[in-house]
Protein backbone atom coordinates (compact mmCIF):
# COMPACT_ATOMS: atom_id res chain seq x y z
CA UNK A 1 0.00 0.00 0.00
CA UNK A 2 2.37 2.58 1.33
CA UNK A 3 5.27 2.90 -1.73
CA UNK A 4 6.80 -0.46 -0.03
CA UNK A 5 9.41 -0.19 -3.58
CA UNK A 6 11.02 2.98 -1.54
CA UNK A 7 14.40 1.98 0.04
CA UNK A 8 14.27 1.91 3.83
CA UNK A 9 16.96 3.34 6.03
CA UNK A 10 17.49 2.79 9.17
CA UNK A 11 17.54 4.82 11.92
CA UNK A 12 17.25 4.24 15.76
CA UNK A 13 13.57 4.09 15.82
CA UNK A 14 13.69 1.52 13.45
CA UNK A 15 15.98 -0.17 15.53
CA UNK A 16 13.55 0.23 18.61
CA UNK A 17 10.63 -1.37 16.96
CA UNK A 18 13.08 -4.39 15.95
CA UNK A 19 13.86 -4.52 19.34
CA UNK A 20 10.12 -4.39 20.56
CA UNK A 21 9.28 -6.68 17.90
CA UNK A 22 12.22 -9.42 18.78
CA UNK A 23 10.86 -9.15 22.16
CA UNK A 24 7.12 -9.57 21.27
CA UNK A 25 6.19 -6.44 23.23
CA UNK A 26 2.92 -5.51 22.23
CA UNK A 27 2.37 -8.75 20.64
CA UNK A 28 4.33 -7.95 17.42
CA UNK A 29 1.62 -4.75 16.24
CA UNK A 30 2.77 -1.93 15.30
CA UNK A 31 0.66 1.18 15.65
CA UNK A 32 1.23 4.57 14.60
CA UNK A 33 -0.73 7.55 14.10
CA UNK A 34 -0.05 10.99 12.49
CA UNK A 35 -1.93 14.25 14.83
CA UNK A 36 -1.67 17.62 13.27
CA UNK A 37 -3.62 19.87 14.95
CA UNK A 38 -6.14 21.60 12.67
CA UNK A 39 -4.88 25.31 13.16
CA UNK A 40 -3.52 25.66 9.51
CA UNK A 41 -2.00 23.93 6.56
CA UNK A 42 0.69 21.35 6.65
CA UNK A 43 4.14 22.13 5.38
CA UNK A 44 7.30 20.04 4.87
CA UNK A 45 7.72 19.71 8.12
CA UNK A 46 5.03 17.75 8.52
CA UNK A 47 5.79 15.57 5.45
CA UNK A 48 9.33 14.03 7.67
CA UNK A 49 6.47 13.64 10.19
CA UNK A 50 3.88 11.89 7.84
CA UNK A 51 6.63 9.85 5.62
CA UNK A 52 7.75 8.61 9.58
CA UNK A 53 4.56 7.75 10.85
CA UNK A 54 2.80 5.90 8.07
CA UNK A 55 6.46 4.79 6.47
CA UNK A 56 6.78 2.89 9.59
CA UNK A 57 3.34 0.98 9.76
CA UNK A 58 3.67 0.25 5.99
CA UNK A 59 7.32 -1.46 6.26
CA UNK A 60 6.54 -3.52 9.58
CA UNK A 61 2.74 -4.57 8.42
CA UNK A 62 0.94 -2.32 10.93
CA UNK A 63 -1.09 0.64 10.45
CA UNK A 64 -0.98 4.30 10.99
CA UNK A 65 -3.94 6.58 12.02
CA UNK A 66 -4.88 10.13 11.15
CA UNK A 67 -5.74 12.31 13.90
CA UNK A 68 -6.79 15.37 14.36
CA UNK A 69 -6.06 17.03 17.66
CA UNK A 70 -8.87 19.30 17.51
CA UNK A 71 -9.04 20.36 21.66
CA UNK A 72 -8.23 24.08 20.75
CA UNK A 73 -11.55 25.23 19.11
CA UNK A 74 -10.50 28.98 18.59
CA UNK A 75 -7.77 28.40 15.92
CA UNK A 76 -9.30 25.17 14.35
CA UNK A 77 -11.48 24.87 11.57
CA UNK A 78 -12.79 22.72 8.72
CA UNK A 79 -10.88 24.09 5.93
CA UNK A 80 -7.61 22.99 7.80
CA UNK A 81 -9.24 19.77 8.44
CA UNK A 82 -10.05 19.20 4.39
CA UNK A 83 -6.46 20.34 3.43
CA UNK A 84 -4.76 18.20 5.81
CA UNK A 85 -7.19 15.40 4.79
CA UNK A 86 -6.47 16.03 0.73
CA UNK A 87 -2.31 16.57 1.62
CA UNK A 88 -1.79 12.89 3.00
CA UNK A 89 -3.51 11.51 0.21
CA UNK A 90 -1.60 13.47 -2.00
CA UNK A 91 1.35 12.08 -0.70
CA UNK A 92 0.19 8.37 -1.45
CA UNK A 93 -0.53 7.51 2.09
CA UNK A 94 -3.90 6.08 3.18
CA UNK A 95 -5.05 6.32 6.95
CA UNK A 96 -6.58 3.23 8.77
CA UNK A 97 -8.68 5.24 10.82
CA UNK A 98 -9.52 8.96 10.74
CA UNK A 99 -9.90 9.96 14.15
CA UNK A 100 -9.83 13.01 16.39
CA UNK A 101 -9.53 13.88 19.61
CA UNK A 102 -13.03 15.30 20.26
CA UNK A 103 -14.15 11.63 19.43
CA UNK A 104 -12.79 11.18 23.44
CA UNK A 105 -13.97 14.32 25.14
CA UNK A 106 -16.31 11.77 26.95
CA UNK A 107 -13.31 9.37 28.06
CA UNK A 108 -11.13 12.51 29.07
CA UNK A 109 -13.90 14.01 31.57
CA UNK A 110 -14.38 10.32 32.81
CA UNK A 111 -10.20 9.74 32.65
CA UNK A 112 -10.19 13.07 35.01
CA UNK A 113 -13.23 12.62 37.00
CA UNK A 114 -10.87 9.10 37.68
CA UNK A 115 -7.83 11.26 38.58
CA UNK A 116 -9.77 13.65 40.89
CA UNK A 117 -11.63 10.60 42.69
CA UNK A 118 -7.92 9.06 43.59
CA UNK A 119 -6.90 12.56 44.44
CA UNK A 120 -4.61 13.29 41.57
CA UNK A 121 -6.13 16.63 39.91
CA UNK A 122 -8.03 19.30 41.66
CA UNK A 123 -9.78 22.07 40.96
CA UNK A 124 -7.61 25.36 41.34
CA UNK A 125 -9.78 28.66 41.27
CA UNK A 126 -6.09 31.33 41.40
CA UNK A 127 -6.09 33.77 38.30
CA UNK A 128 -4.24 32.79 34.90
CA UNK A 129 -1.52 35.09 36.20
CA UNK A 130 -1.10 34.18 39.75
CA UNK A 131 -0.83 30.50 38.77
CA UNK A 132 2.13 31.36 36.53
CA UNK A 133 3.23 33.64 39.53
CA UNK A 134 3.52 30.04 41.52
CA UNK A 135 5.08 27.80 38.95
CA UNK A 136 8.47 29.34 39.32
CA UNK A 137 11.23 28.93 37.17
CA UNK A 138 14.11 26.97 35.74
CA UNK A 139 15.92 27.84 39.16
CA UNK A 140 13.27 28.38 41.39
CA UNK A 141 10.59 25.76 42.50
CA UNK A 142 6.99 26.36 42.57
CA UNK A 143 4.78 26.94 45.01
CA UNK A 144 1.47 24.73 46.02
CA UNK A 145 -1.68 26.90 44.93
CA UNK A 146 -4.11 27.59 48.17
CA UNK A 147 -6.67 25.54 46.42
CA UNK A 148 -4.46 22.30 46.21
CA UNK A 149 -6.00 20.26 49.28
CA UNK A 150 -9.53 21.29 48.13
CA UNK A 151 -11.71 18.01 48.85
CA UNK A 152 -12.26 15.63 46.38
CA UNK A 153 -16.07 16.09 46.94
CA UNK A 154 -15.51 19.83 46.45
CA UNK A 155 -13.24 19.53 43.41
CA UNK A 156 -15.62 16.62 41.87
CA UNK A 157 -18.79 19.39 42.61
CA UNK A 158 -16.43 21.86 40.66
CA UNK A 159 -15.29 20.02 37.85
CA UNK A 160 -18.95 18.92 37.00
CA UNK A 161 -20.13 22.47 37.18
CA UNK A 162 -17.33 23.62 34.80
CA UNK A 163 -18.77 21.31 32.62
CA UNK A 164 -22.12 22.29 33.03
CA UNK A 165 -21.19 25.83 31.84
CA UNK A 166 -22.19 27.27 35.39
CA UNK A 167 -18.47 29.27 35.24
CA UNK A 168 -16.94 31.82 32.70
CA UNK A 169 -13.95 31.06 31.27
CA UNK A 170 -10.83 31.65 33.63
CA UNK A 171 -12.66 31.00 36.45
CA UNK A 172 -11.36 27.57 37.23
CA UNK A 173 -8.97 25.16 35.45
CA UNK A 174 -8.44 21.84 36.58
CA UNK A 175 -4.73 20.77 37.79
CA UNK A 176 -2.82 17.23 37.98
CA UNK A 177 -1.37 16.87 41.70
CA UNK A 178 1.98 15.79 40.69
CA UNK A 179 4.73 17.67 42.09
CA UNK A 180 5.52 21.65 42.78
CA UNK A 181 9.22 21.65 43.39
CA UNK A 182 9.86 19.25 40.25
CA UNK A 183 12.45 20.26 38.21
CA UNK A 184 10.52 19.61 35.17
CA UNK A 185 8.33 22.67 35.13
CA UNK A 186 5.68 19.93 33.27
CA UNK A 187 4.89 18.57 35.85
CA UNK A 188 4.67 21.00 38.30
CA UNK A 189 0.63 20.58 38.53
CA UNK A 190 -0.03 21.05 34.72
CA UNK A 191 -3.41 22.22 33.63
CA UNK A 192 -5.79 19.34 32.81
CA UNK A 193 -9.22 20.88 31.37
CA UNK A 194 -9.43 25.35 30.98
CA UNK A 195 -13.41 26.61 30.81
CA UNK A 196 -13.46 27.60 26.86
CA UNK A 197 -17.54 28.86 26.13
CA UNK A 198 -17.02 28.78 22.41
CA UNK A 199 -18.17 26.57 19.06
CA UNK A 200 -16.25 23.20 18.81
CA UNK A 201 -16.61 22.29 14.84
CA UNK A 202 -17.25 18.82 15.71
CA UNK A 203 -18.96 19.12 19.32
CA UNK A 204 -21.04 22.08 18.68
CA UNK A 205 -21.65 24.12 22.23
CA UNK A 206 -21.53 20.53 23.71
CA UNK A 207 -18.46 21.57 26.04
CA UNK A 208 -17.46 24.43 28.11
CA UNK A 209 -14.35 23.12 29.15
CA UNK A 210 -11.71 21.92 27.08
CA UNK A 211 -8.81 19.29 27.42
CA UNK A 212 -5.26 19.98 27.39
CA UNK A 213 -2.79 19.20 24.61
CA UNK A 214 -0.66 17.05 27.03
CA UNK A 215 -3.75 14.94 28.51
CA UNK A 216 -5.20 14.67 25.54
CA UNK A 217 -2.25 13.36 23.46
CA UNK A 218 -1.14 10.84 25.49
CA UNK A 219 -4.95 9.24 26.74
CA UNK A 220 -5.96 9.30 22.24
CA UNK A 221 -2.78 7.32 21.80
CA UNK A 222 -3.68 4.82 24.54
CA UNK A 223 -7.56 4.58 23.37
CA UNK A 224 -6.38 4.09 19.77
CA UNK A 225 -3.54 1.62 20.92
CA UNK A 226 -1.01 3.17 19.26
CA UNK A 227 2.31 1.64 20.21
CA UNK A 228 5.03 3.87 19.61
CA UNK A 229 4.08 7.82 19.85
CA UNK A 230 6.73 9.51 17.79
CA UNK A 231 6.75 13.09 18.22
CA UNK A 232 9.52 15.93 17.96
CA UNK A 233 12.19 16.74 20.62
CA UNK A 234 10.30 19.29 22.26
CA UNK A 235 7.92 17.21 23.72
CA UNK A 236 10.99 15.09 25.26
CA UNK A 237 10.30 17.35 28.76
CA UNK A 238 6.82 16.16 28.33
CA UNK A 239 7.34 12.49 28.35
CA UNK A 240 7.33 12.24 32.32
CA UNK A 241 4.03 14.13 32.10
CA UNK A 242 2.88 11.37 29.11
CA UNK A 243 3.80 8.66 31.38
CA UNK A 244 2.38 10.06 34.47
CA UNK A 245 -1.38 10.21 33.22
CA UNK A 246 -1.14 6.85 31.78
CA UNK A 247 0.37 5.44 34.33
CA UNK A 248 -2.21 6.90 36.89
CA UNK A 249 -5.16 6.11 34.60
CA UNK A 250 -5.89 2.69 33.67
CA UNK A 251 -6.23 3.01 29.81
CA UNK A 252 -5.96 -0.13 27.28
CA UNK A 253 -2.09 0.50 26.19
CA UNK A 254 0.64 2.61 27.46
CA UNK A 255 2.52 3.32 23.71
CA UNK A 256 5.84 4.70 24.01
CA UNK A 257 6.29 8.49 23.07
CA UNK A 258 9.60 8.42 21.45
CA UNK A 259 11.01 11.56 19.57
CA UNK A 260 13.15 12.61 16.63
CA UNK A 261 14.34 15.98 15.41
CA UNK A 262 12.13 18.44 13.74
CA UNK A 263 13.42 19.45 10.06
CA UNK A 264 14.78 22.87 9.74
CA UNK A 265 15.14 24.09 6.23
CA UNK A 266 17.50 26.85 5.22
CA UNK A 267 15.31 29.88 3.54
CA UNK A 268 12.13 28.40 4.66
CA UNK A 269 9.78 29.35 7.45
CA UNK A 270 7.90 26.00 9.08
CA UNK A 271 5.78 27.09 11.79
CA UNK A 272 1.84 27.33 11.12
CA UNK A 273 1.90 30.84 12.69
CA UNK A 274 4.06 32.34 11.10
CA UNK A 275 3.14 31.03 7.18
CA UNK A 276 -0.37 32.35 8.22
CA UNK A 277 1.01 35.75 8.74
CA UNK A 278 2.86 35.55 5.50
CA UNK A 279 -0.97 34.78 3.97
CA UNK A 280 -2.44 37.63 5.96
CA UNK A 281 0.13 40.08 5.47
CA UNK A 282 -0.32 38.92 2.10
CA UNK A 283 2.99 37.98 1.41
CA UNK A 284 2.32 35.42 -0.82
CA UNK A 285 -0.54 34.63 -2.76
CA UNK A 286 -2.26 31.97 0.06
CA UNK A 287 -1.84 28.92 1.40
CA UNK A 288 -0.89 27.22 -2.27
CA UNK A 289 1.37 29.97 -3.11
CA UNK A 290 4.09 27.78 -5.23
CA UNK A 291 6.64 29.89 -3.27
CA UNK A 292 4.82 28.23 0.43
CA UNK A 293 7.10 25.60 1.86
CA UNK A 294 3.00 24.34 2.61
CA UNK A 295 2.34 20.92 0.95
CA UNK A 296 0.08 22.58 -1.30
CA UNK A 297 2.25 25.18 -2.47
CA UNK A 298 4.91 22.89 -2.73
CA UNK A 299 2.34 20.78 -4.93
CA UNK A 300 1.83 24.03 -6.94
CA UNK A 301 4.94 24.39 -7.39
CA UNK A 302 5.33 21.13 -9.11
CA UNK A 303 6.90 18.85 -6.50
CA UNK A 304 6.34 14.96 -6.95
CA UNK A 305 5.55 12.83 -3.55
CA UNK A 306 8.21 10.26 -4.79
CA UNK A 307 10.73 13.43 -4.44
CA UNK A 308 9.48 14.13 -1.19
CA UNK A 309 9.64 10.82 0.25
CA UNK A 310 12.86 10.54 -1.51
CA UNK A 311 13.71 13.97 0.64
CA UNK A 312 12.81 12.17 4.37
CA UNK A 313 15.20 9.10 3.21
CA UNK A 314 18.10 11.01 2.53
CA UNK A 315 17.62 13.86 5.59
CA UNK A 316 17.16 10.63 7.69
CA UNK A 317 15.81 10.75 11.44
CA UNK A 318 17.92 11.18 14.36
CA UNK A 319 17.93 13.02 17.60
CA UNK A 320 19.83 16.06 17.02
CA UNK A 321 18.24 19.63 15.27
CA UNK A 322 20.08 20.41 11.97
CA UNK A 323 19.46 22.72 9.14
CA UNK A 324 19.11 21.35 6.20
CA UNK A 325 20.30 22.99 3.07
CA UNK A 326 17.15 23.80 0.51
CA UNK A 327 20.02 22.43 -1.95
CA UNK A 328 18.91 18.58 -0.62
CA UNK A 329 15.45 19.60 -1.50
CA UNK A 330 16.03 20.92 -5.19
CA UNK A 331 18.39 18.42 -5.64
CA UNK A 332 15.41 15.64 -5.08
CA UNK A 333 13.22 16.87 -7.26
CA UNK A 334 15.96 18.02 -10.13
CA UNK A 335 16.84 14.01 -9.62
CA UNK A 336 13.02 13.15 -10.06
CA UNK A 337 12.09 15.12 -12.53
CA UNK A 338 14.91 14.63 -14.78
CA UNK A 339 14.25 10.78 -14.97
CA UNK A 340 10.46 11.73 -15.12
CA UNK A 341 9.84 14.30 -17.26
CA UNK A 342 9.77 14.74 -20.98
CA UNK A 343 11.53 17.93 -22.81
CA UNK A 344 9.82 20.85 -24.21
CA UNK A 345 11.34 23.91 -25.94
CA UNK A 346 9.41 27.12 -24.30
CA UNK A 347 11.25 30.74 -24.57
CA UNK A 348 10.52 33.22 -21.22
CA UNK A 349 11.05 36.36 -22.91
CA UNK A 350 11.28 36.44 -26.53
CA UNK A 351 13.04 37.93 -29.24
CA UNK A 352 12.02 37.47 -32.62
CA UNK A 353 14.00 36.16 -35.31
CA UNK A 354 13.42 36.21 -39.00
CA UNK A 355 15.61 33.84 -41.49
CA UNK A 356 15.56 36.22 -43.83
CA UNK A 357 16.65 33.48 -46.68
CA UNK A 358 13.24 31.05 -46.06
CA UNK A 359 9.85 31.98 -47.74
CA UNK A 360 7.16 33.72 -45.69
CA UNK A 361 5.28 30.59 -45.64
CA UNK A 362 8.09 27.90 -44.99
CA UNK A 363 7.46 25.34 -42.49
CA UNK A 364 9.26 21.87 -41.45
CA UNK A 365 8.48 19.20 -39.52
CA UNK A 366 11.64 18.41 -37.68
CA UNK A 367 11.42 15.19 -35.29
CA UNK A 368 12.19 15.25 -31.39
CA UNK A 369 13.03 12.99 -28.98
CA UNK A 370 11.14 13.67 -25.64
CA UNK A 371 13.89 12.40 -23.21
CA UNK A 372 17.66 12.33 -24.45
CA UNK A 373 18.24 9.33 -21.86
CA UNK A 374 15.00 7.07 -22.48
CA UNK A 375 13.76 6.40 -25.54
CA UNK A 376 9.89 5.18 -24.35
CA UNK A 377 9.37 8.90 -23.85
CA UNK A 378 9.49 8.43 -27.85
CA UNK A 379 9.22 11.34 -30.00
CA UNK A 380 7.21 14.42 -30.96
CA UNK A 381 7.05 16.94 -33.94
CA UNK A 382 8.52 20.47 -33.67
CA UNK A 383 7.34 22.58 -36.92
CA UNK A 384 10.50 25.16 -38.01
CA UNK A 385 9.44 28.17 -39.23
CA UNK A 386 10.69 31.43 -41.20
CA UNK A 387 10.00 33.24 -37.92
CA UNK A 388 10.98 32.02 -34.73
CA UNK A 389 11.76 32.69 -30.97
CA UNK A 390 14.42 32.99 -29.05
CA UNK A 391 15.60 34.18 -25.49
CA UNK A 392 16.39 37.66 -24.78
CA UNK A 393 19.50 36.11 -22.98
CA UNK A 394 20.46 34.33 -25.99
CA UNK A 395 21.32 37.23 -27.74
CA UNK A 396 24.15 39.73 -26.80
CA UNK A 397 25.34 42.66 -28.63
CA UNK A 398 28.12 43.12 -26.36
CA UNK A 399 28.62 39.72 -24.87
CA UNK A 400 30.61 38.85 -21.87
CA UNK A 401 33.84 36.50 -22.53
CA UNK A 402 33.24 33.35 -23.25
CA UNK A 403 29.61 33.97 -24.56
CA UNK A 404 28.54 30.91 -27.21
CA UNK A 405 25.17 32.20 -28.01
CA UNK A 406 23.85 35.04 -30.83
CA UNK A 407 25.80 37.71 -31.60
CA UNK A 408 25.72 40.14 -34.19
CA UNK A 409 27.69 38.64 -37.30
CA UNK A 410 27.57 35.55 -34.89
CA UNK A 411 26.77 32.13 -35.68
CA UNK A 412 24.41 29.48 -33.44
CA UNK A 413 22.58 26.57 -33.86
CA UNK A 414 19.19 26.57 -32.86
CA UNK A 415 18.63 23.17 -31.80
CA UNK A 416 17.66 20.21 -33.70
CA UNK A 417 17.88 22.67 -36.40
CA UNK A 418 19.96 24.61 -38.83
CA UNK A 419 22.73 26.92 -38.14
CA UNK A 420 21.88 30.67 -38.77
CA UNK A 421 23.46 33.69 -38.63
CA UNK A 422 22.86 37.44 -37.11
CA UNK A 423 23.29 39.92 -40.14
CA UNK A 424 21.02 42.45 -39.04
CA UNK A 425 19.67 43.83 -35.28
CA UNK A 426 16.38 46.15 -35.21
CA UNK A 427 15.53 48.16 -32.58
CA UNK A 428 12.66 50.27 -31.58
CA UNK A 429 13.41 54.01 -30.61
CA UNK A 430 13.60 53.18 -27.25
CA UNK A 431 16.49 51.37 -28.32
CA UNK A 432 15.58 47.77 -27.03
CA UNK A 433 16.70 44.69 -29.69
CA UNK A 434 13.06 43.49 -30.61
CA UNK A 435 14.25 41.86 -33.84
CA UNK A 436 16.95 40.03 -35.64
CA UNK A 437 17.50 39.24 -39.20
CA UNK A 438 19.16 36.22 -39.83
CA UNK A 439 20.21 33.90 -42.69
CA UNK A 440 20.53 29.68 -41.91
CA UNK A 441 23.11 27.15 -43.65
CA UNK A 442 20.49 24.65 -45.57
CA UNK A 443 23.66 21.83 -45.11
CA UNK A 444 23.77 22.18 -41.07
CA UNK A 445 20.15 19.99 -40.60
CA UNK A 446 21.88 17.34 -38.28
CA UNK A 447 25.43 18.18 -39.58
CA UNK A 448 27.91 20.07 -38.53
CA UNK A 449 28.92 23.25 -40.57
CA UNK A 450 31.64 22.77 -42.94
CA UNK A 451 34.88 24.37 -42.34
CA UNK A 452 34.01 26.13 -39.34
CA UNK A 453 33.08 25.61 -35.87
CA UNK A 454 29.76 26.67 -34.18
CA UNK A 455 30.02 26.00 -30.20
CA UNK A 456 26.61 27.50 -28.96
CA UNK A 457 22.96 26.01 -29.63
CA UNK A 458 19.85 27.62 -28.24
CA UNK A 459 16.37 26.87 -28.17
CA UNK A 460 13.76 28.17 -29.87
CA UNK A 461 10.04 28.32 -31.03
CA UNK A 462 8.19 28.53 -34.67
CA UNK A 463 6.13 32.35 -33.79
CA UNK A 464 3.00 30.14 -36.08
CA UNK A 465 3.32 26.73 -35.16
CA UNK A 466 4.07 27.69 -30.95
CA UNK A 467 1.35 29.08 -28.75
CA UNK A 468 1.48 31.88 -26.55
CA UNK A 469 1.79 31.04 -22.61
CA UNK A 470 2.29 32.62 -19.07
CA UNK A 471 5.09 31.62 -17.56
CA UNK A 472 5.62 32.15 -13.56
CA UNK A 473 9.17 32.18 -12.51
CA UNK A 474 9.71 31.34 -8.75
CA UNK A 475 12.53 31.55 -6.23
CA UNK A 476 13.12 31.32 -3.14
CA UNK A 477 10.73 32.96 -0.66
CA UNK A 478 13.17 34.47 1.79
CA UNK A 479 17.04 35.95 1.69
CA UNK A 480 18.21 34.80 4.66
CA UNK A 481 19.13 31.37 5.87
CA UNK A 482 17.04 31.56 9.05
CA UNK A 483 14.32 33.87 8.55
CA UNK A 484 12.27 33.24 11.51
CA UNK A 485 15.36 34.52 13.42
CA UNK A 486 15.65 37.92 10.88
CA UNK A 487 14.18 41.62 11.94
CA UNK A 488 11.05 41.15 10.33
CA UNK A 489 9.59 38.30 8.34
CA UNK A 490 9.62 41.14 5.47
CA UNK A 491 13.03 42.38 5.54
CA UNK A 492 13.36 38.85 5.03
CA UNK A 493 11.41 38.59 1.88
CA UNK A 494 13.54 37.88 -1.58
CA UNK A 495 12.10 40.47 -3.40
CA UNK A 496 12.56 39.02 -6.79
CA UNK A 497 10.60 35.12 -5.71
CA UNK A 498 8.01 35.86 -8.16
CA UNK A 499 8.31 37.15 -11.88
CA UNK A 500 5.46 36.54 -14.36
CA UNK A 501 6.02 36.71 -18.02
CA UNK A 502 2.99 36.72 -20.14
CA UNK A 503 4.40 36.76 -23.40
CA UNK A 504 6.58 33.36 -23.58
CA UNK A 505 6.05 31.18 -25.96
CA UNK A 506 5.79 27.02 -26.05
CA UNK A 507 5.68 24.14 -27.96
CA UNK A 508 1.91 23.83 -29.18
CA UNK A 509 1.48 20.43 -27.85
CA UNK A 510 2.48 21.92 -24.42
CA UNK A 511 -1.25 23.45 -24.59
CA UNK A 512 -2.92 20.38 -24.01
CA UNK A 513 -0.83 19.29 -21.21
CA UNK A 514 -3.04 18.27 -18.17
CA UNK A 515 -2.74 20.35 -15.30
CA UNK A 516 0.12 19.71 -12.98
CA UNK A 517 2.47 17.55 -16.08
CA UNK A 518 5.30 18.79 -15.72
CA UNK A 519 8.48 19.16 -18.15
CA UNK A 520 11.64 19.96 -18.72
CA UNK A 521 11.76 23.20 -20.57
CA UNK A 522 15.42 22.97 -22.30
CA UNK A 523 18.21 25.13 -20.99
CA UNK A 524 15.47 26.24 -18.53
CA UNK A 525 14.65 24.32 -15.86
CA UNK A 526 11.65 22.09 -14.47
CA UNK A 527 8.30 23.45 -15.15
CA UNK A 528 4.80 22.24 -14.16
CA UNK A 529 1.27 23.35 -15.54
CA UNK A 530 -0.60 25.34 -13.43
CA UNK A 531 -2.78 23.06 -11.14
CA UNK A 532 -5.60 26.03 -11.31
CA UNK A 533 -5.05 28.35 -14.01
CA UNK A 534 -3.75 26.28 -16.77
CA UNK A 535 -6.03 25.79 -19.82
CA UNK A 536 -6.14 25.28 -23.61
CA UNK A 537 -6.70 28.86 -23.98
CA UNK A 538 -4.41 30.00 -21.44
CA UNK A 539 -1.40 28.18 -20.60
CA UNK A 540 0.26 28.89 -17.31
CA UNK A 541 3.66 27.07 -16.13
CA UNK A 542 5.26 27.67 -12.82
CA UNK A 543 9.12 27.12 -12.35
CA UNK A 544 9.84 24.60 -10.40
CA UNK A 545 13.87 24.58 -9.80
CA UNK A 546 16.08 25.44 -12.49
CA UNK A 547 18.97 22.73 -14.27
CA UNK A 548 21.69 23.58 -11.97
CA UNK A 549 21.62 25.34 -8.30
CA UNK A 550 21.92 28.73 -8.63
CA UNK A 551 22.54 29.54 -5.29
CA UNK A 552 25.38 27.71 -4.65
CA UNK A 553 28.04 30.12 -2.21
P1 LIG B 1 3.56 24.19 13.83
O1 LIG B 1 4.48 24.80 14.83
O2 LIG B 1 3.95 24.43 12.44
O3 LIG B 1 2.12 24.46 14.13
P2 LIG B 1 3.20 21.75 15.17
O4 LIG B 1 4.28 20.88 15.66
O5 LIG B 1 2.45 22.55 16.17
O6 LIG B 1 3.79 22.65 14.02
P3 LIG B 1 1.19 19.82 14.64
O7 LIG B 1 -0.01 20.00 13.82
O8 LIG B 1 1.01 19.70 16.10
O9 LIG B 1 2.17 20.99 14.28
O10 LIG B 1 2.09 18.64 14.08
C1 LIG B 1 1.67 17.36 13.76
C2 LIG B 1 2.86 16.47 13.81
O11 LIG B 1 3.86 16.92 12.90
C3 LIG B 1 3.49 16.47 15.19
O12 LIG B 1 3.78 15.15 15.56
C4 LIG B 1 4.73 17.29 15.02
O13 LIG B 1 5.72 16.89 15.91
C5 LIG B 1 5.08 17.04 13.55
N1 LIG B 1 5.85 18.16 13.00
C6 LIG B 1 5.50 19.46 12.97
N2 LIG B 1 6.48 20.22 12.46
C7 LIG B 1 7.49 19.38 12.15
C8 LIG B 1 8.80 19.54 11.59
N3 LIG B 1 9.27 20.74 11.25
N4 LIG B 1 9.56 18.43 11.42
C9 LIG B 1 9.09 17.22 11.75
N5 LIG B 1 7.88 17.00 12.28
C10 LIG B 1 7.08 18.05 12.49
MG1 LIG C 1 1.02 23.16 17.20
Amino acid sequence: MNKPDLPVTSNFIRNIIDDDLAANKNDGRVVTRFPPEPNGYLHIGHVKSICLNFGIAAQYGGTCNLRFDDTNPVKENDEYVQAIKADVEWLGFKWDELRHASDYFDELYDFAVQLIKKGKAYVDSSSAEEVRAMRGSLTEPGTPSPYHNRSIEENLDLFARMKAGEFEDGEHILRAKIDMASGNINMRDPTLYRIRKVHHVRTGNDWSIYPMYDYTHCLSDAMENITHSLCTLEFEDHRPLYDWVLDELETPAHPQQIEFARLALEYTILSKRKLIQLVEEKHVDGWDDPRMPTITGIRRRGYTPAALSDFCERIGITKNDAWIEMAVLETCIRDNLNEHSPRRMAVIDPIKVVITDLDDDYTETLSFANHPQNEAFGRRDVVFSKVVMIDRDDFSENPPPKYQRLVPGGEVRLRGSYVIKCNEVIKNEAGDVVELHCTHDAATLGKKPEGRKVKGVIHWVSMSAGVKAEVRVYDRLFNVVNPAAAESLEAALNPDSKTVYTQCYVESALADAEPESRFQFERLGYYVADRYDHNKAHPVFNRTVTLRDTWAK
